[in-house]
């Protein structure tokens, strides 16, 4: 299964994909993004909404 990833170099701790996660996989610790792989849905919505494109799904 897929699993969103997330690129801790990118991520700027906006939480906008914290609080469109459909599946609550998201969390924002130390001002960065960190993906619950067993939540993750894989739908890919974080992907689309992050203001600094630092999540892909593989
Ligand atoms: S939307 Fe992008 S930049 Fe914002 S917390 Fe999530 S991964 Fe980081
Ligand atoms: S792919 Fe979907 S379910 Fe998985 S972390 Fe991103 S928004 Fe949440």
């Amino acid at each position: 299964m897929l699993v969103a990833i997330v690129d801790i170099s990118k991520c700027t701790g906006c939480e906008t994909c914290v609080n469109e996660c459909p599946a609550s996989a998201i969390v924002v610790e130390n001002e960065k993004a960190k993906v619950d792989k067993e939540m993750c849905v894989d739908c890919q919505t974080c992907v689309d909404i992050c203001p600094s494109e630092a999540i892909v799904v593989e």
